[in-house]
């Protein structure tokens, strides 16, 4: 199920775009204009709701940390668990730790090693507000595999298509994002 189009404006317009946030060149997606405009989040949860009611999952994956938000929302709304994949050192227990590339440098990102040890066979949904690159959704993919769990699919309310993320990321799993912005 994909979003409609009335769906898709009122998600669409709740976000605002910062120019050159948090350096120059950049437009920054800002959500947190969505999640304030209860209209807008209603329709945005109720559309994950309806999409993912059917996947049977045990877990979803939020990524640090705007992923935490409707990623443990969801997974209250369909009766799954909710694992954070968090930016290195923030985790208490034993951790596996996945590096990636930044533009300039490198960056890490988590999880609890016994994070989906407690199913068989975990099925896990990733999420995060946002792919661009792709490089943080790539090592919390690989990193919920090392944990044992089944990567069903990779969800994003916003992707920017003409960097290429989407693509990479697919070689490893399915690819869902609400709104794909050029
Ligand atoms: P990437 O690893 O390049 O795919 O970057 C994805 C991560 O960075 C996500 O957690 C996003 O929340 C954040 N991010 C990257 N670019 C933007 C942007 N233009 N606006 C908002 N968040 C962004």
């Amino acid at each position: 199920m994909t979003l409609s189009n009335t769906e898709r404006k009122i998600i669409e317009s709740a976000i605002r775009d910062i120019p050159d946030f948090p350096k120059e060149g950049i437009v920054f997606k800002d959500i947190t204009t969505l999640l304030s405009d209860k209209e807008a989040y209603g329709v945005l949860m109720n559309h994950l709701y309806q999409r993912y009611k059917e996947y049977n999952l045990d877990f979803i994956a939020g990524i640090d940390a705007r992923g935490f938000i409707f990623g443990a929302a969801l997974a209250q709304m369909l009766g799954c668990g909710f694992v954070p994949v968090r930016k290195k050192g923030k985790l208490p227990y034993t951790t596996i730790s996945e590096k990636y590339a930044l533009e300039y440098g490198v960056d890490e990102v988590e999880v609890h090693i016994d994070a989906f040890s407690s199913v068989e066979n975990p099925r896990v949904l990733l999420i995060d507000d946002l792919i661009a690159t792709g490089g943080t959704a790539n090592a919390a993919a690989n990193l919920v595999k090392q944990a044992g769990g089944e990567c069903v699919e990779a969800c994003f309310i916003l992707g920017l298509s003409f960097l290429d993320g989407i693509k990479k990321l697919e070689t490893k799993t399915d690819v869902y994002t609400l709104i794909e912005m050029d």
